[in-house]
């Protein structure tokens, strides 16, 4: 069956966040692990993540995916920003340990003017220093538009990362179909072609979850503006060959589109129906 979900506010605690996901209909979900535009977090309930863990079980919720702040930036030109990223990562990972085997996605970063090979080095080098081989996350980086100055925005430049870092089983990619679409990926024409190129770049194995969105812009704009399935110019036909390509129907797909709770229940239940993965 299609794993589905969309992006919850994280603020009343996750028993609340497991509740309003199985009111829309889901069976996983994204949340900010802190503040998205700030940083704070809220101190971890034990209580809430034992009823928690139990609940999502009972529900058969799983594969979720945890989203860094905006403002983790791994390879800003400026010390003290990537220092205040590392921090986040590395309290971040920390967290995640209370809800284990889950996933923790995060933009590599902007290199805001550093050129994208330094970019590439500062973030590798974040992520050595923080994965430890006891951790029970795995790490996403997710694919990017290639607004402003962004690493990530091509497959060379996420593996080039995934290179760097030793403990390469804690690491994954996160797809981003409104991201990928405006980097110039054309997946409304050639998905089978460009999901055979990520295969020769990174590799499949390394796909661990979707963002499943539409897109305001052109493919190739480098726009990174979301709309909702069906209303941009991917288009509902060509979202619907993502959620059923054999290489891709297993993951988890997260909505990261302008709705509320009425529109995102449409759109899980939507895609549920054009979903072929009965199995
Ligand atoms: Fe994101
Ligand atoms: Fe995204
Ligand atoms: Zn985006």
């Amino acid at each position: 069956m299609i794993r589905i979900g969309n992006h919850l506010p994280s603020s009343k605690g996750y028993m609340a966040m497991a509740k309003h996901a199985v009111k829309l209909g889901a069976n996983t979900f994204a949340f900010f692990t802190r503040n998205p535009r700030g940083g704070s977090a809220k101190p971890i309930q034990e209580k809430d993540i034992l009823e928690f863990l139990s609940y999502i079980r009972e529900k058969n919720i799983d594969k979720l995916v945890a989203h860094a702040p905006y403002t983790m930036n791994l390879c800003s030109a400026k010390p003290e920003i990537r220092k205040f990223g590392f921090q986040m990562l590395q309290d971040d990972i920390r967290r995640m340990e209370y809800t284990p085997n889950q996933y923790y996605n995060f933009h590599p970063g902007s290199h805001t003017g550093q050129g994208i090979e330094i970019g590439i080095a500062q973030i590798a080098d974040a992520l050595n220093s923080v994965l430890s081989p006891e951790q029970h996350t795995t790490i996403l980086l997710e694919t990017m538009a290639g607004k402003g100055s962004e690493v990530g925005s091509s497959f060379e430049e996420l593996r080039e990362i995934l290179d760097r870092v030793k403990l390469q089983d804690k690491m994954g990619i996160c797809l981003d179909t409104c991201h990928i679409w405006d980097a110039g990926y054309d997946i409304v024409h050639n998905l089978d072609g460009i999901l055979t190129k990520f295969d020769a770049v990174i590799g499949l194995h390394k796909l661990c979850s979707v963002h499943l969105n539409d897109s305001m812009n052109s493919c190739g704009s480098h726009k990174d503006r979301h709309q909702k399935l069906g209303k941009g110019q991917i288009g509902l036909e060509a979202l619907t060959r993502v959620i059923n390509h054999p290489a891709l129907k297993n993951l988890p797909f997260i909505l990261e589109t302008p709705n509320d709770d009425e529109g995102y229940a449409a759109e899980i239940a939507l895609m549920r129906k054009l979903s072929q993965n009965n199995a």
